[in-house]
C-alpha cells in the first residue's frame, strides 16, 4: 500500500471521526511524495508516523456559572502537536463546532505554518465548544477563568504560548491572562494578543489580515501584477477579515464583500471600514446592522444563498480572501470565481477551500496562497510579541510591520523556490508543505527518537 494511503488508513482506524484532520493530513502527505522519494532519511526515521501523532493532547472539563446562577459545562482542548522548533504556539478557538478533530487539524497545520515563518516556534492549538455569542461580559470572564484554571498547569513562556482564534480576541486574552497571573503569581509572556498597555505588541491585531494581503502582493508582483485599483472579495467579518480590508484599502484595492454566520454584505462602492468595525468590534452584532448605515449595499441572509454555495464567491473579483472558516469555498464556488476572472486567492482562514476547490485553482495556475503560508503573519507577529516580552522591550508600529512584511516575503520566496525545486513552480501548496515539513523533519532527526 502506498505510504500516504497506509498512513491515512492508520489515522482513520486509530483516531475515528476526525474528518477535518484527515483532510489536512492527506493534503500534506500527498505533497510530500516527491520529497520522500528523493530523500530516504524521512522514511528511515519514521518521520511521517511520528509527525501525524500529537506529542500531547489535553482534554478537560470547563465548569462555569452563568448569569442565572446555573452551572454550565463545556469541553476544553489543548493539543501540543510538535515542539522540535520551539515552544508550542497556536491559537485558542471558542466556537460550538469545536471538537478534537477540528483542533487536531488546526494544530497539524500550525506545525508547518510556524516552521515556514522561520521563527523558533512549535505547533499547537486549543479551544472549547463554548459559544461566546449572546453571553454577557461576566459570563465570558467566568468561562475564561475556569478554562485557565485547568490550562495554566500545561503552559508557560518556554513551554506553550496560546493566542486567539475564532471567538477569542483581546477581551478573552485579557481574562485568560489575568487568571494565569492570579494562579501562578507570575507576570510573563504566556499568551500573545495581549493588550497594548500590558505586554501586547503593536500590529498583532492587524497581523493576520495584513499578512494575507502582503502574501497576495508577493504572489502578484512575481507575475508582474498588482492589487491597485482591483475589486476584491473577502469572507468573514472578524479579526482577519477586518484587517485584510484595511490593508487592501491602503494598497488602493476595493474590497466589496464581508460575511458572517448569518449572511453576507455586497457593497459595490467598497465596504465602509468604519461601519464594519463599529458593527463587529464594538456592537458585536449581525452584519444586517451594516445595511442600516449603507442602504445601497445588498444584504443576503444565509437562507437565500444558492444551494450548497457561499454567496460571497458569486461576486466577480480580481482577488479573493477567504477569511471566515474551514471549507467555506467549494468546487462550485471555485468554478464561478475562475469563470468570473479571479486570478488570486490568498487564504486568511485555515483550510477555507475544499480539496476539490484547491485542485481547480492549481489546475488554472492562478496565484493561490494556501492558508498555512498566506495567514502565517498572525503567528509570526505573536512570536515577535514573545521576543519583545522576553527582552522587556516594545517596538514601534513601523518596526513590527516591516518585520511582518519581511517574514511574508520570506515565506513566499521559500514556498515558491521549493515549488520550483520540485518541478511545479506555480504550486505553492507543494512548495509550502515541503518547505514547512523539511525544516521540522530535519530537526526531528537531529533530536533523536523522542
Ligand atoms: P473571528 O472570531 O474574529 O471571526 C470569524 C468570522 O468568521 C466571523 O465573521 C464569523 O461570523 C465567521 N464565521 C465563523 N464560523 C463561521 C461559519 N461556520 N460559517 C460562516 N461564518 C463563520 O475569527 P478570526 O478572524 O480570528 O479567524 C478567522 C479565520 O482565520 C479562522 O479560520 C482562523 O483559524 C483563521 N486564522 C486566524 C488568525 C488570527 O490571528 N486571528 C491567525 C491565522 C488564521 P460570526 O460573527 O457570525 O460568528
Amino acid at each position: 500500500m502506498p505510504y500516504t494511503a497506509k498512513t491515512m488508513e492508520y489515522l482513520k482506524r486509530t483516531s475515528p471521526a476526525q474528518t477535518e484532520f484527515y483532510q489536512a493530513a492527506e493534503e500534506v502527505l500527498m505533497s510530500l511524495r516527491p520529497l520522500l522519494d528523493k530523500d530516504p532519511r524521512y522514511k528511515n526515521h519514521n518521520i511521517i508516523e511520528r509527525i501525524v501523532e500529537p506529542e500531547r493532547q489535553i482534554l478537560f472539563r470547563v465548569t462555569w456559572i452563568d448569569d442565572q446562577g446555573q452551572i454550565q459545562v463545556n469541553k476544553g482542548f489543548r493539543i501540543e502537536f510538535n515542539s522540535c522548533l520551539g515552544p508550542y504556539k497556536g491559537g485558542l478557538r471558542f466556537h460550538p463546532s469545536v471538537n478534537a478533530g477540528i483542533i487536531k487539524f488546526l494544530g497539524f497545520e500550525q506545525i508547518f505554518k510556524n516552521s515556514l515563518t522561520g521563527l523558533p516556534i512549535g505547533g499547537g492549538k486549543g479551544g472549547s465548544d463554548f459559544d461566546p455569542k449572546g453571553k454577557s461580559d461576566g459570563e465570558i470572564m467566568r468561562f475564561c477563568q475556569s478554562f485557565m484554571t485547568e490550562l495554566y498547569r500545561h503552559i508557560g513562556p518556554t513551554i506553550d504560548v496560546p493566542a486567539g482564534d475564532i471567538g477569542v480576541g483581546g477581551r478573552e486574552i485579557g481574562y485568560l491572562f489575568g487568571q494565569y497571573k492570579r494562579l501562578t503569581g507570575r507576570y510573563e509572556g504566556v499568551l500573545t494578543g495581549k493588550g497594548l498597555n500590558w505586554g501586547g505588541s503593536l500590529v498583532r491585531t492587524e497581523a493576520t489580515g495584513y499578512g494575507a494581503v502582503y502574501f497576495a502582493q508577493n504572489m502578484l508582483e512575481a507575475r508582474g501584477e498588482t492589487l491597485e485599483g482591483k475589486v476584491c472579495t473577502v469572507s468573514g467579518s472578524g479579526n482577519v477579515a477586518i484587517y485584510t480590508i484595511e490593508k487592501l484599502y491602503q494598497l488602493g484595492a476595493k474590497p466589496v464583500t464581508v460575511s458572517d454566520s448569518r449572511g453576507m454584505v455586497y457593497d459595490k462602492h467598497g465596504i465602509n471600514l468604519e461601519t464594519l468595525k463599529e458593527v463587529k468590534e464594538v456592537q458585536k452584532t449581525s452584519l444586517e446592522a451594516y445595511i442600516k448605515e449603507h442602504p445601497s449595499a445588498e444584504y443576503t441572509p444565509v437562507s437565500d444563498y444558492p444551494k450548497g454555495r457561499n454567496a460571497v464567491w458569486t461576486i466577480p473579483c480580481y482577488a479573493a480572501f477567504p477569511s471566515a472558516t474551514q471549507n467555506e469555498l467549494n468546487a462550485a464556488d471555485a468554478k464561478e470565481l475562475l469563470k468570473n476572472g479571479c486570478v488570486c486567492i490568498s487564504e486568511g482562514a485555515n483550510m477555507p477551500s475544499t480539496p476539490e476547490a484547491v485542485d481547480l485553482f492549481l489546475e488554472a495556475k492562478i496565484a493561490y496562497g494556501p492558508g498555512k503560508a498566506a495567514n502565517a503573519g498572525g503567528v509570526a507577529t505573536s512570536q515577535l510579541e514573545m521576543s519583545q516580552n522576553a527582552g522587556m522591550e516594545s517596538w514601534d508600529f513601523e518596526t513590527v510591520d516591516n518585520k511582518l512584511k519581511g517574514i511574508m516575503e520570506g515565506i513566499f520566496l521559500n514556498s515558491s523556490e521549493t515549488a520550483k525545486e520540485f518541478g511545479d513552480p506555480t504550486n505553492l501548496v507543494l512548495g509550502a508543505n515541503i518547505a514547512g515539513f523539511r525544516k521540522v523533519a530535519n530537526a526531528m532527526i537531529d533530536q533523536g527518537a523522542v
